[in-house]
């Protein structure tokens, strides 16, 4: 494992310049998100050049953005311009905030049947009236390239391949990637919800053996009913802890195991003192990063991950779509 050791000679009087200390201080390694995903677009690209040249048409992916959420909007153009750098065709349904729950289904289900779509999905949160389990449950299983359909969810808990959430996966390859020691050690993930927070723990915890590409390690999930003091049991015993409760600064120096894999899943938009809106993680950045060995930074670490690992999800999808024109 690579760390980077930062010497600093500190003197504590500055009136005698004889009475040198040294003191020997360990900086995390930072995990750029950035260029990780930057390689994975690169072999996504690869791939579906390689698809094309063997007569297949070019993968395509359909993004259904729902009202006029300005977050959503950046999420979704986001998305498209990376379709757009590794040659997947993307096309932007834009719908109004009035649509109704029936007809945005009957919406998808014609993508559904539709033999030149590979990839569906809807970006979240969906506003009010609308509801996101029935939505996201009606787009076939095959081309849900989200992975949250219970089918994907299924498969990925039983070690079957097939679609596994973007998020998580971005967090195992960020894992992986950076050469992380992970069999039989410690995992934490802060959070349980059924599109971050599972399919992560469910990643981390599973058979190596299996055909989802787990990692082996001794998993535990804490929540919002987990005491602040009992949270702080845990982390500490953490080789690697992802953060994914959306509470910015959650995570500070003193629950962090010195050497440890930390892993920001948290963006929260925080008004800054000039009134400015920032990205925030979950985790004491400037502190924790001199406890732990690696740490990813937000924005640019799990981020760009997550829409990386979209590109090979919908590619993954058109690989498996039976129907395909
Ligand atoms: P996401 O889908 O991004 O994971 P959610 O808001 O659906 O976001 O889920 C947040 C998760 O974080 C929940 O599982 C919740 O229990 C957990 N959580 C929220 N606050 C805390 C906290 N203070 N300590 C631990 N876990 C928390």
């Amino acid at each position: 494992m690579l760390r980077r050791w930062v010497v600093s000679f500190i003197n504590p009087s500055h009136t005698n310049r004889t009475f040198h200390t040294s003191k020997l201080l360990r900086t995390a390694q930072i995990i750029d998100g950035k260029k990780i995903a930057g390689d994975i677009l690169n072999e996504v690209k690869q791939s579906v050049e390689s698809w094309v040249q063997a007569g297949n048409r070019r993968p395509k992916l359909v993004a259904i953005l729902v009202g006029h959420n300005p977050a959503s909007k950046t999420y979704v153009s986001n998305k498209v311009k990376a379709a757009k750098s590794v040659g997947i065709d993307s096309e932007t349904i834009l719908c109004s905030t009035d649509i109704t729950q029936v007809s945005l289904v009957e919406r998808i289900q014609s993508y559904n049947t539709d033999p030149s779509i590979d990839g569906i999905l809807v970006q979240l949160p969906l506003p009010k009236g609308l509801d996101e389990k029935k939505i996201c449950h009606s787009i076939s299983p095959s081309k849900d390239v989200d992975g949250f359909h219970s089918e994907n969810i299924g498969n990925l808990s039983s070690d079957k391949s097939g679609i596994i959430p973007a998020t998580a996966l971005g967090v195992r390859e960020l894992i992986v990637r950076t050469k992380i020691d992970t069999f039989g050690k410690n995992a934490v993930v802060i959070g349980r919800s059924k599109h971050v927070g599972l399919p992560i723990a469910l990643l981390l915890h599973a058979d190596g053996n299996g055909e989802t590409g787990a990692l082996d390690m001794t998993t535990t999930i804490c929540h919002r009913h987990t005491s602040h003091m009992d949270l702080q049991k845990f982390t500490l015993l953490a080789d690697v802890l992802v953060a994914a409760a959306g509470v910015p600064g959650l995570i500070t120096k003193e629950m962090v195991k010195p050497g440890a894999c930390v892993i920001d899943v948290g963006i929260t938009r925080v008004k800054d003192a000039q009134g400015k809106f920032k990205l925030t993680g979950d985790v004491d950045f400037n502190g924790v990063k001199e406890i732990a060995g690696f740490i990813t930074p937000v924005p640019g670490g799990v981020g760009p991950m997550t829409v990386a690992i979209l590109m090979k999800n919908t590619l993954f999808a058109a690989q498996h779509n039976p129907k395909r024109t």
